[in-house]
């Protein structure tokens, strides 16, 4: 079994040490610095076993990553999914590290992974998953360790679990600290992060559009992963006027060359718990999906997919990366060598992390954020960062990738370096 989990999942740990190790040659990184940033600083393997509203007791797989603290608490989504493995976990919590430091927030990278498939759980089933997890890891969460938030197979409902059972724990008010984001707002969370990362991924094509010279509103877009990231952006670039032409997630895809009516597929991804099916276009695979005729393609769900296989057959001349680490090293070269532009998972699906920030420090006050300046601050940080990125690939004639992953990669070592944690 563990076998098989490995071989599906470790091509994003792989990623993540292939691009920390480009990025140290390209710095000329000290290897006592890169020592400290090429693993993580500490790795908790759990068994839970919850007893489940049916009776039975379930025996399940949790991880949590801490990759680096230097800049922050360790910041990175509970990912739920049937296959999840220590090595993606430790994989995420890396991209997590630099993603924080190259959208200036002050985070480490973390991650938490249970493996368990969220569409058999019922939903009383899943909150006593969420609650042994939340137990079971208890000493490991907290405003100063690692700030959990919702990633593939997790939402803003089990986050107000999360939250409830570190009160009910401890015994303290639901208002002491911020132990996780992306809550409920009526927990504190913040109004807007549920579409920050796919409102996000919209605000870094635009600034992509405006650099390529491609008019925004006039571009064909196809979408893997129709949830939290996929779904938020093919809705904000419906209301942009871009053309969705093809979609996909976990149970199928559908494609249209005239354009997918958004809203009449989000209704029916509601009721039919999935893509498939969609009376509205002709059925496709994922793999089709990757390789559709279209202007923009935006991987929004899990990693790996684009690979030296199917690279040179992509006919995008745009991706963007609103899921973690969706190319391989392999792809990223082919992709390169061909001349398309990647916008890189560091910087495309920023916004999630950036708003859960937002949410982190509206907690003292208890104050909610306004909607608008949300959303005036997400954009701004999101083209900001974008300029900062483009600038630097320009200059050094460069993929959008290396300059990201070197911004992040010096402001880490910087505070490594101010921190004096060196002989
Ligand atoms: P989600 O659970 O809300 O949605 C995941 C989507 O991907 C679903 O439509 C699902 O059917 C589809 N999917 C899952 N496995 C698939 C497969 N093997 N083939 C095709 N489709 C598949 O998750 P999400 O929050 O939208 O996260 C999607 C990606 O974005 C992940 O890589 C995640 O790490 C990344 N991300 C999420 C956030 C966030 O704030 N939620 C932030 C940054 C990055």
């Amino acid at each position: 079994m563990d076998t098989n989990i490995r071989a599906k999942t470790q091509g994003i740990l792989e990623t993540a040490v292939w691009n920390i190790e480009q990025a140290a040659k390209r710095l000329d990184l000290d290897s006592e610095v890169l020592a400290m940033i090429a693993e993580p600083k500490e790795v908790i393997e759990i068994w839970l076993d919850p007893r489940l509203p049916d009776g039975k007791r379930a025996h399940i797989k949790a991880f949590i990553s801490r990759h680096n603290d230097t800049l922050g608490p360790a910041k990175g989504g509970i990912r739920m999914t049937d296959s999840v493995s220590r090595d993606e976990i430790v994989g995420l919590s890396m991209e997590m590290t630099w993603k924080s430091a190259l959208v200036g927030v002050p985070f480490g990278g973390g991650k938490a992974g249970i493996r368990c498939d969220p569409a058999s759980l019922a939903p009383v089933a899943k909150e006593a998953v969420i609650r042994s997890f939340t137990n079971g890891v208890r000493r490991h969460i907290g405003p100063e360790v690692y700030v959990p938030a919702p990633d593939m197979g997790t939402n803003e409902q089990d986050m107000g679990h999360v939250r409830d059972c570190v009160s009910y724990a401890t015994g303290t008010a639901i208002t002491r600290g911020c132990f996780v984001t992306g809550k409920p707002v009526i927990l504190g969370g913040i109004v807007g992060r549920r579409e920050a990362t796919g409102k996000g991924v919209v605000y870094a094509i635009e600034a992509a559009c405006e650099r390529l010279g491609m008019n925004f509103s006039h571009q064909r877009v196809a979408i893997q992963g129709f949830g939290n990231v996929g779904g938020v952006a093919a809705v904000e670039l419906a209301r942009r006027h871009a053309k969705i032409v093809a979609v996909a997630d976990i149970t199928g895809g559908t494609c249209n060359p005239d354009g997918l009516d958004i809203p009449t597929l989000a209704n029916h991804v509601r009721t039919a718990d999935g893509v498939r099916g969609f009376p509205g276009g002709k059925a496709i695979s994922n793999e089709q999906l990757l390789q559709t005729d279209c202007d923009i393609l935006i991987p929004a769900a899990t990693g790996s997919v684009i690979t030296g296989e199917n690279a040179g057959k992509i006919q995008a001349k745009l991706i963007a990366e609103g899921a973690n680490a969706p190319t391989t090293p392999k792809a990223d070269e082919i992709l390169n060598s061909r001349g398309i532009f990647v916008i890189p998972d560091i910087l495309c699906n920023a916004g999630g992390v950036f708003v859960s920030y937002l949410e982190y420090t509206q907690e003292t006050q208890r104050e909610q954020t306004p909607i608008e300046e949300v959303e005036r601050r997400l954009a701004g940080r999101l083209k900001e960062t974008f300029s900062r990125v483009h600038h630097l690939a320009s200059a050094k004639n460069e993929p959008m990738r290396h300059a990201a992953m070197d911004i992040a990669v010096a402001r880490v070592v910087e505070g490594i370096i101010a921190r004096g944690t060196l002989p």
